[in-house]
């Protein structure tokens, strides 16, 4: 819907959040200044991976089954938007206690989320705990965020009403005025600003936020294995300890393999120094897969999340009259990313009315 009159939009940080943002504030017929410290898109984002997972089901969360089902529509509309197919609908698995597969499927029910229940047999290359059972939800899948990034940073590179400023790094946000600051003195306002900035944000707004660094592994299967891997779905609750998961390859990305039991809380978003050759054996010998010395691994990488104190969870705050703050990125953050526009698009529009 076109607002009354077109609004000023300030993004900072152009990780998916940001992007998307932009994309829908210009859809909706407003002007946005996109502002990144590094490219657009940056290599360094939290987004900037070859793939994440999307799901839509919160077993014992109907609304936010709800919204995840939002979110997910939007993205297949997205991939028309955009004119780029990144989205692999093959689905994604949970492992679950066997005591609690029932629970999780009727959950599905009642929310209209189509799932069907799997026996561990049936992913025979991968490593389920014992006793578990796998549910998997038809209307999820794998984004390739990398090729995302790129098709929504082209397309606001192209609308009249976006102007993109990689390389210009925002130093300070005041909450009351609005007014963004730039390294070099510049000073920008708007009508609304977003700070999106993943887990550099807390340096730019203050909220309580957990840092969280994980480390990743991305291996290429067997030759053997390789026609069984293309048509893979994501499974999470893996392992020994039922704490991994695993993201298949296809359309061009390596298998990702990563476990909550190599996630810890650090306290700076930076580790070019750190070692992740310990993570990395540890994630290798977690029981993902079962036949992991088969498997040639290609890179360890870590990559950093926030998350909110309270819920564990991403968090979207408005922290003054005209600044929202994307407060808390979330291990769903990149899934969820629709939602957060369009929440923004909403506030802009009022603003604008
Ligand atoms: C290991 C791992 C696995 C994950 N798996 C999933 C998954 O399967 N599904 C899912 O939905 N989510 C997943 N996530 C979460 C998801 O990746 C993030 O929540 C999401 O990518 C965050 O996007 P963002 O746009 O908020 O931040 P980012 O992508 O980090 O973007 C922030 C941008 O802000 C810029 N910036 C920072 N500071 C400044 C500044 N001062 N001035 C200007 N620019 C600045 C940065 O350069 C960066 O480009 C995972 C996260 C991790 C770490």
């Amino acid at each position: 819907m076109t607002a009354a009159r077109a609004a000023r939009v300030v993004v900072v940080g152009a990780g998916v959040v940001g992007l998307l943002t932009a994309l829908e504030c210009a859809l909706a017929g407003h002007r946005v200044t996109v502002l990144d410290r590094g490219a657009i898109p940056n290599p360094e984002s939290s987004s900037y991976d070859q793939h994440r997972a999307i799901r839509t089901l919160v077993p014992g969360d109907p609304d936010g089954t709800r919204r995840m089902v939002g979110a997910h529509h939007r993205w297949r509309e997205l991939e028309t938007v955009l004119g780029t197919a990144f989205y692999r609908r093959v689905g994604v698995v949970t492992a679950w206690p066997r005591d609690r597969v029932a629970a999780v499927v009727s959950s599905a029910a009642d929310a209209g989320v189509p799932v069907a229940e799997l026996d561990p047999d049936d992913l025979p290359h991968l490593g389920f705990p014992a006793g578990s059972a796998g549910v998997r939800e038809a209307q999820a899948g794998v984004l390739l965020a990398r090729r995302v990034l790129r098709a929504a940073a082209r397309w606001l590179a192209g609308h009249p009403a976006v102007a993109l400023r990689p390389y210009c790094a925002v130093t300070a946000v005041e909450p009351e005025s609005g007014r963004v600051v730039l390294a070099g003195g510049e000073v920008l306002g708007g009508d609304l600003v977003l700070v999106a900035a993943g887990p550099w944000g807390r340096g730019l707004v203050d909220h309580p936020v957990v840092l969280r660094r994980q480390t990743m592994l991305y291996l290429r299967p067997p030759e053997r294995l390789a026609r069984w891997w293309r048509t893979a779905p994501a499974v999470g609750g893996l392992g020994t300890d039922g704490r991994a998961w695993a993201v298949p390859p296809g359309g061009g990305t390596l298998l990702k393999i990563s476990s909550d039991a190599v996630c810890r809380e650090v306290a700076a978003a930076d580790c070019a120094d750190e070692d992740q050759s310990p993570w990395a054996r540890r994630l290798a010998e977690a029981g993902v897969l079962p036949d992991v010395e088969r498997y040639t691994v290609v890179a360890a990488r870590a990559c950093h999340y926030t998350t909110d104190p309270d819920t564990g969870g991403a968090r979207l705050a408005r922290v003054g009259p005209a600044v929202w703050s994307r407060a808390a990125c979330g291990g769903t953050g990149f899934a969820s990313a629709p939602l957060v526009a369009g929440r923004i698009v909403n506030a802009v529009t009022e603003v604008a009315a």
